[in-house]
């Protein structure tokens, strides 16, 4: 990882001044499940208050033991206790007679629908988990699981924990390759897939890229195959298995076994922004307390009447917490979507809204600024009325796009609570709470209660407010990771080494005067001009204050005189045209917002940016090109071909 090291009495940036408060709806406020005093609660005795959040969920036995971390950074939450993870998903709500609430409400990209009470999804896990047994699958075993978002996708995660066979997700739009190098790390014994999945208005095949990995692959000894668009598939005699045809001849009934609170739940790889991607090992006990506790308290939910949207893949980790197993620990109704936003038309997510009444809908700043692109009429044709919280995930929001997110999806009431937390952490660290907080546009706020984050300088010194730093996470957590899978000195190295006894997160943060913190993009893309350390978020976001642009992406490129020279990489709104004079307008404004220092050497106006397949922008590609260097590894993009459209843009590198 490369690290910027400040110098200092040099802050990491402190430029961006923003000044709009949005105080809680007092009815919102006068009912929020978490009130203010839970935060003096967690701070008098944090163990205590986890322990009391650990009291959320059904133990077979219950735990005496909180924390133990006599071996740091190796924890252990609730060792002595025993249950089972999808017994509290599915079975204890039909016990406590919810067994007709809808689960899920799903969504096909063709328009076909489904609705999933928790009676029919206790049947439907039950059987599968009987499947797996009679595939061969034990306790401990891993299953990889390459699904489009298809209801099946939760019912094989949650079969997989009833049994204790961590799983392993793979996003389904991964190369066999990728597949091929997860599937061998986790050493998985059985892989789930599909014959394919629904995507931009047509049949995508998924098993393909299953037969291929799999070449690779010799200690696989089943495939089990979901029937999704019915397109015709290559079968291994012996080794395929159709879900249908196994699941429909099981018993619904299967007794789930309690497994040891610190028993592997699930491994899963993180999406690859910045290198190779890392096992990270998640287990039951700590990561379904948590991932229960924040689902109840960050979004308000109120699960007899609210209905929840999370629009990630279930192969991120926030489709594993916020789909699966923080929505369904909680009981509560949630949509869930196959396609694209813009399948058939770009106005399909607030039609999907307006059509289940959604109330809470969390999404990414990616799909926001796509919107805000796309136009304010478009979510003006839909009834949007029902939606009463809305979060943000996955990278910075810019204060535009969050502004934009609040008035014209949330009618300028709802609060936003933007949510800061990683693959590794397993659940939410850092986010307002809407029944609590004044929120600032475009800044995560506070750790919530039990979780102690601070913003450190170089010589892991807490940084005072009105500075930036690294941001650390100070005490362990119950969904924090484990290790990485297979790889504890890789665990050591990559987040405690930085700084003694802390975690490090690898994102530069920084605390306003009121000690709120601001999340300022990936250490490893801070960029360093004339001795300024200068964060790319905050000048992507001045850029995309300016009426014109829709998109901004800010890089570092290497500069004989600055050592660093700020270029970015804009898309424009709509009609807005490219040219000389909108170019020197643009520095100009960034020049205005944050300080001349700021002001990029070079705007290159782009149709599209680099981006993962979970949405975020890939700065080191950027960086590459600016830097007029060979482009590196583009294997995790979304769509590889961007890269050769925004070199065809570069007349000559500086
Ligand atoms: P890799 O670790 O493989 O490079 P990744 O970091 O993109 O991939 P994730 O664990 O999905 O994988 O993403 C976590 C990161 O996303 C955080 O470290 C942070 O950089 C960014 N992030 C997530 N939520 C927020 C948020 N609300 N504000 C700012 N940044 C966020
Ligand atoms: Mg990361």
């Amino acid at each position: 990882m490369r690290s910027v090291a400040l110098s200092s009495n040099e802050s990491l940036a402190n430029l961006l001044k923003e000044e709009r408060r949005f105080a809680p709806p007092a009815a919102l406020a006068a009912a929020a499940n978490v009130t203010a005093d839970a935060y003096a609660a967690a701070k008098a005795d944090r163990l205590g208050f986890w322990a009391e959040q650990a009291r959320r969920l059904s133990w077979a036995k219950e735990p005496t033991e909180t924390l133990d971390w006599s071996n740091p950074p190796f924890a252990k939450w609730f060792a002595d206790g025993e249950l089972n993870v999808a017994y509290n998903c599915v079975d204890r709500h039909v016990e406590a007679g919810l067994g007709d609430r809808v689960a899920i409400h799903f969504e096909g990209e063709p328009g076909d629908s489904r609705a999933i009470t928790y009676a029919e999804l206790k049947d439907e896990v039950s059987k599968a988990a009987n499947a797996l047994l009679e595939l061969g699958v034990a306790k401990g075993d891993r299953v990889a699981i390459y699904l489009p978002m298809v209801p099946e996708a939760v019912v094989a995660m949650l079969a997989c924990a009833r049994i204790g066979a961590p799983h392993s997700v793979v996003f389904g739009g991964f190369s066999a390759d990728a597949v091929a190098s997860r599937v061998q790390d986790a050493d998985a014994k059985l892989v789930i897939t599909a014959d394919g999945g629904y995507r931009r208005g047509k049949p995508s095949a998924l098993k393909p890229a299953i037969d291929e990995a799999l070449t690779q692959c010799p200690q696989v000894e089943h495939v089990l195959v979901v029937r999704r668009t019915g397109q015709e598939t290559a079968w291994t005699e012996g080794r395929d298995v159709w879900w249908h045809e196994i699941t429909e001849r099981q018993s619904a009934e299967h007794a789930p076994e309690a497994h040891a609170a610190e028993h592997p739940l699930f491994i899963l790889y993180t999406s690859g922004t910045t290198g190779k991607p890392k096992g990270i090992l998640h287990t039951t006990g700590g990561y379904l307390t948590q991932a229960s506790y924040t689902h109840n308290a960050v979004f308000d939910l109120k699960p007899e009447t609210d209905v929840f949207w999370c629009t990630a893949d279930i192969g991120w980790v926030t489709g594993h917490s916020y789909i699966v197993y923080g929505p369904l620990s909680n009981g509560a109704t949630q949509v869930m979507y196959e396609g694209t936003p813009d399948t058939p038309h770009q106005g399909r997510f607030w039609e999907i809204v307006q059509k289940y009444g959604v109330t809470i809908l969390y999404t990414a700043p990616t799909a926001i600024r796509t919107f805000m692109k796309w136009g304010d009429d478009i979510p003006a044709k839909f009834d949007l009325s029902s939606l009463r919280v809305l979060g943000s995930v996955g990278e910075p929001i810019n204060p535009e796009a969050w502004v934009w997110y609040r008035e014209h999806i949330g009618g300028g009431r709802t609060p936003i609570v933007d949510t800061w937390w990683q693959t590794e952490t397993g659940a939410m660290m850092i986010s307002p709470l809407p029944g609590v907080t004044e929120t600032k546009p475009g800044s995560a706020q506070v750790p919530l209660p039990g979780i102690s984050a601070t913003v450190v300088d170089d010589e892991a010194n807490e940084v005072p407010n009105g500075s930036g730093g690294y941001l650390v996470l100070t005490e362990p957590w119950p969904s924090m990771l484990r290790t990485i899978w297979g790889d504890d000195q890789r665990y050591l190295d990559t987040y405690w080494s930085r700084f003694e006894g802390r975690y490090f997160a690898g994102d530069g943060a920084k605390k306003d005067d009121d000690g709120d913190i601001w999340l300022l993009g990936r250490v490893d893309d801070v960029m360093l001009v004339s001795g300024h350390n200068i964060s790319t978020t905050e000048v992507e976001s001045a850029l995309v204050s300016h009426p014109k642009v829709a998109e901004a992406a800010v890089v570092g490129a290497t500069d004989s005189t600055t050592g660093q020279a700020i270029v970015a990489f804009v898309i424009l709104r709509g009609t807005a045209q490219d040219s000389d004079e909108l170019t020197a307008e643009l520095r100009d404004h960034v020049g205005h917002v944050l300080g001349p220092i700021a002001k990029p050497k070079r705007i290159l106006t782009v149709s599209e940016l680099p981006k993962t397949r979970s949405g975020k922008i890939m700065r080191r590609l950027l960086r590459d090109v600016a830097e007029n260097r060979a482009v590196g590894d583009v294997t995790t993009l979304a769509d590889s071909t961007v890269m050769d459209l925004i070199q065809s843009k570069l007349p000559s590198a500086p």
